[in-house]
């Protein structure tokens, strides 16, 4: 469905996001027929380029990042067209005047803050006071929304000086996933799962987003952070939320929200030895953890698996396995539901227990399997093995398009739907349950784990999962 007219301005313009991920995304949903060539989008960034250098600064972006630039080479030319750029500075006065020139408050606009959030409240302030923000304009933020709770509270409260809530978009691109949407759709859409979704039949919850890069190249930056801000904070606890969450009444953007928000303030505190956190080792040939992160003495990790639990009536006793970690043995996220395994079998020999198991793929090959228990073909009698039922989206929706995670956000900025972007409160409430834990290690001084690259991460790890008589799904 076509959007209406709009204008998209992105701060940060010239950036790596803009060039790997924004401008892409635009150019795939104009190659798509979702907007006309009468939306204007405009580079604002610091380098002094004129309109059309940062036409080729675009078009060099697409030629790099976008798969689609060679098959659709007619529309490059009428995308660039809508391509303007204004060379701004975010804490000056300079060419904001030419900014509110290039702009109209009669149109869907939007702002899209790809810059460092120290730069929020600047701009905010001067989108205001140029009066260039129609009343209702829209402002996107990206992760990281704060280091810790205070910071977020302080971000939300600058953003609300000048944006009404239902005006600010903050992106966390785990949400813009087919397949995590197709988890409500799962959820809600079907009779066979939800009357299963609870303590009763579900033994227990996996979620791993496991990479095989290393923090290479922004290995300063990232040690600031680590994997419970970079990774946890965000992405997996937006899964956890999805998953977990009492179904809502209807689908829409705060009855979603408040739905995931209960979740999340439903979280309990997490034990330290509920947490494993783990720094990767160097190998012959490519440098360590902290040899990447420039500090010989980090505590940062790069990986982190933790038992989390949530206290209501549906999730009690449940425990949910969190991981994440760099350089691990594939590139591969996935949330695993593994049911309760039958309390009796009548199959005389069979060696059980079978489990059912609910697997969503985020990557690679983004798609829903259900292990069920079916006898072995042949003549040997009864003897049961589980085999995966498998949805592969890539051949269920053949033929069908299907948007790639900013594709679908940044449409839904343009039609004003937040229900995939998450609330102030959210954030907040989940920098509240993760502070204490990050605290708590800090005091106790914990030094991670080394683990082995190419590995599922440290020993340790695993044990989190034994102790508890269960293990870990393989990373594949
Ligand atoms: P970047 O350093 O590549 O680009 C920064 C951009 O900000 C440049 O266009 C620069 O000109 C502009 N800028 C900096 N100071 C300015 C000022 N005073 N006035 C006007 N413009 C100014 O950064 P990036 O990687 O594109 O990231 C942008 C934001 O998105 C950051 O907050 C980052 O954390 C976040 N983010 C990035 C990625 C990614 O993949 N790169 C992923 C998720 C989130």
């Amino acid at each position: 469905i076509p959007v209406a007219p709009f204008d998209l301005v992105v701060f940060g313009g010239t950036g790596d996001l803009a060039k790997r991920k924004i401008i892409p995304a635009l150019f795939r949903r104009f190659v798509a027929g979702q907007f006309e060539e009468d939306a204007r989008i405009i580079g604002a960034a610091r380098a002094a380029l004129s309109g059309a250098e940062y036409r080729t600064l675009a078009e060099e972006a697409l030629k790099e990042f976008s798969a689609e630039y060679v098959e659709n080479s007619k529309e490059v030319a009428a995308f660039l067209h809508m391509l303007d750029y204004v060379s701004i500075d975010a804490t000056g006065d300079g060419g904001w005047e030419e900014l509110k020139a290039k702009t109209s408050t009669d149109r869907v606009q939007a702002f899209y803050f790809s810059v460092a959030p120290s730069l929020f409240g600047a701009l905010a302030e001067r989108l205001h006071s140029y009066q260039i923000a129609g009343p209702e304009a829209r402002v996107v933020v990206e992760k990281p929304f704060g280091r810790d709770q205070e910071t977020a509270k302080a971000l939300n409260a600058t953003l609300a000086e000048y944006f009404d809530e239902t005006q600010i978009y903050r992106i966390d691109h785990y949400l813009g996933k087919e397949t995590v949407q197709n988890l409500m759709a799962l959820r809600f859409g079907n009779m066979m799962f939800e009357p299963l979704w609870n303590n009763h039949y579900i033994d227990h919850i996996q979620i791993t987003v496991a990479e095989t890069v290393g923090v290479g190249g922004r290995g300063a930056y990232y040690d600031k952070s680590g994997a419970m801000r970079d990774m946890v904070q965000n992405h997996l606890m937006q899964l956890l939320c999805l998953i977990a969450m009492e179904p809502p009444a209807i689908y829409d953007a705060d009855a979603v929200r408040d739905e995931k928000l209960k979740v999340i303030r439903a979280l309990q505190p997490v034990a330290p030895h509920h947490i494993v956190r783990g720094q990767y080792e160097a190998t012959d040939t490519a440098p360590s953890y902290r040899d990447d992160a420039e500090n010989p003495r980090s505590f940062t990790e790069s990986f982190i698996a933790m038992r989390c639990e949530i206290a209501n009536w549906r999730w009690a006793g449940v425990p949910f396995y969190l991981r994440t970690g760099k350089k691990l043995r594939a590139r591969s996220s996935e949330i695993a539901v593994v049911f309760k395994a039958l309390g009796h079998s009548i199959f005389e020999g069979d060696t059980g227990p079978h489990r059912n198991i609910l697997s969503i793929r985020l990557q690679p090959n983004e798609g829903i399997d259900m292990t069920v228990t079916v006898k072995e073909p042949g003549p040997g009698g009864m003897r049961l093995i589980d085999v995966p039922l498998d949805l592969t989206f890539a051949e269920a929706m053949a033929g069908t398009d299907s948007p790639e995670a900013y594709e679908r956000l940044i449409m839904d900025v343009i039609r004003g739907n937040q229900t995939l972007f998450m609330r102030g409160d959210e954030v907040e409430a989940a920098w509240r349950w993760t502070d204490p834990l990050i605290n708590g290690w800090e005091a106790r001084n914990d030094v991670p784990k080394q683990y082995v690259p190419g590995s599922s991460g440290p020993e340790d790890a695993l044990m989190l999962l034994h102790r508890d008589g269960r293990r870990w799904r393989d990373i594949k």
